[in-house]
């Protein structure tokens, strides 16, 4: 079995963080929809190479596009939650993050009426400082989290966390089991292997080699794509340079470095990997002090 997991983030191009202080959350339903198209390509390429992914479902995308995620479901991928309004967790606060769980759980389970239980924060946006976010999950219902960064950058991330999925203990006797976004230990740097924006980036050839080597040490891996990213034709926003650069850069070759990356490896989705590594004994446990749970 293979321990190489493969996600997708359900949203569109006019959901990313890098634009939202340029699109008004009012404006969402009158920009023209592009996800139906990508997101179909993707299952296409997915289901060809015969491996089988997470979705992570915008709770917004799960009202507006109900049969887009029971086609995801009756193709046989995993549907798991990506929030609703796509707001970053240490933004919203523990009251606001619960509703906002709750209300996209809601959307995506009415849409493809079986449960839900992994989540991804929008932009990995789990923290040091919203980890009070992992006893939400816990209490919701949500079995796996896979919002953790272990890298340095300015919106996410823990340096230092770990990089292979854990156990989260948070005291009283619940945990959550979490799957860190992959990385490569390179020297003193840690390689971000984790898709998106690294996959779009870095040359294919590095991005491959370091996966490789994950994969041949029997290191649990895991892939984020969104559909914008394989979307070179997407209305284009009038921002800054660098969020240009950040999320235009190379739209127009990523279709085909996911193609090949679905070749070349085996994946299954996170609930399954994790499940296999719970099974195997290697899911070791991480104790987190209460105080980094404190709200
Ligand atoms: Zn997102």
């Amino acid at each position: 079995m293979t321990l190489n997991a493969f996600s997708v983030d359900l949203e569109e191009y006019f959901h990313v963080s890098n634009f939202a202080s340029l699109i008004e959350r009012s404006r969402w339903d009158a920009l023209p929809s592009r996800v139906k198209d990508s997101t179909r390509r993707l299952l296409d390429a997915i289901d060809a190479t015969r491996n089988r992914a997470t979705f992570f479902v915008l709770g917004w995308i799960a009202e507006r596009h109900p049969a887009l995620v029971r086609e995801i479901a009756a193709r046989g991928h995993e549907i798991a939650c990506h929030g609703y309004g796509h707001e970053l967790v240490y933004e919203l606060g523990p009251e606001r993050f619960r509703a906002d769980l709750r209300r996209a759980r809601a959307a995506i389970e009415q849409a493809t009426g079986t449960v839900v239980n992994g989540y991804r924060a929008p932009s990995y946006s789990i923290t040091e400082a919203s980890l009070w976010a992992l006893q939400i999950l816990v209490e919701e219902g949500f079995r796996y989290d896979s919002s953790i960064f272990p890298i340095r950058h300015h919106r996410y991330g823990i340096p230092g966390f770990a990089r292979r999925p854990v156990r989260i203990r948070l005291g009283g006797g619940a945990a959550i089991r979490e799957f860190p976004l992959t990385t490569l230990a390179a020297g003193p740097w840690s390689l971000p292997l984790a898709g998106g924006a690294y996959l779009r980036f870095l040359p294919p050839s590095v991005f491959s080699w370091g996966l490789g080597r994950l994969v041949a040490a029997g290191e649990p891996t895991v892939l984020c794509v969104h559909p914008w990213e394989i979307d070179p034709e997407q209305p284009r926003q009038a921002s800054s340079w660098l969020v240009r650069v950040n999320h235009y850069h190379n739209l127009h070759r990523t279709e085909a470095r996911v193609r090949q990356l679905l070749e070349r490896f085996r994946f299954v989705p996170l609930g399954e990997v994790l499940d296999q590594l719970e099974a195997q004994g290697r899911l070791p446990d991480l104790d987190l002090a209460e105080r980094e749970l404190a709200a």
